[in-house]
């Protein structure tokens, strides 16, 4: 493990984090299937990670119950309602947008199901890949808004000022104008129940 990823785990150690870390994807879906029993409620949030990882049609093989929002042929109403009760299982998945080697985690939301799941699943796992990481809090947060959401408006086709050339551009990102995708942010500074909320850092580039 190198001295940057030794670094970021042992300062979540200080903030009440658990840091694992895996080499790679497999062993990293392998690790979410060993710590997740069967017979628990699973909610996740729409991620790049995750779906790299292929960890909710694991789960599901494992018999674990999966809140997916995103299966098909499902309406508009049940996906809401799915989104709802996962925020509210008993372990939520989800990948940041960053993490500053000083041990902070950054959501960028929309809706705010996962910054909920976050919030208030019983159990937390953070997934994400070593691409994540950034020198600082201040890094973090311009990863979050000026890399990750741009290419998060692109890939899901939304009407904002940085869907067409990538920059971001908060002060007009209004409505009725554009649909702004940068309506919440949560940064995880530290946990207070001991175990509840784990990160996985991947060793390999994941997501963005
Ligand atoms: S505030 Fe608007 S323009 Fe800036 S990154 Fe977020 S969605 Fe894009």
């Amino acid at each position: 493990m190198d001295k940057k990823i030794n670094f970021v785990i042992e300062n979540w150690k200080k903030r009440n984090i658990d840091g694992l870390y895996c080499a790679d994807r497999n062993k990293a879906r392998e690790k979410i299937r060993e710590i997740i029993p069967k017979n628990v409620t699973v909610g996740i949030s729409g991620s790049q990670t995750l779906d790299a990882l292929g960890i909710v049609p694991a789960l599901e093989a494992a018999g674990v119950k999966v809140f997916n929002q995103y299966q098909p042929g499902i309406s508009r109403g049940e996906s809401l309602e799915l989104r709802k009760q996962g925020a509210q299982a008993d372990y939520y998945l989800a990948s940041p947008n960053a993490i500053a080697e000083s041990g902070e985690l950054i959501f960028f939301s929309a809706y705010g199901n996962r910054i909920t799941g976050i919030s208030n699943a019983a159990n937390v796992i953070v997934i994400a890949g070593t691409n994540k990481i950034c020198p600082s809090l201040q890094e973090a947060l311009k990863r979050a808004r000026e890399y990750a959401t741009p290419l998060n408006c692109k890939r899901l086709n939304w009407n904002t000022p940085c869907f067409k050339d990538g920059v971001c551009r908060k002060d007009v990102c209004l409505f009725p104008e554009y649909k702004r995708m940068c309506c919440q942010v949560l940064i995880v500074e530290a946990e207070v129940s001991p175990s509840r909320l784990k990160v996985i850092l991947v060793g390999e580039e994941l997501g963005f």
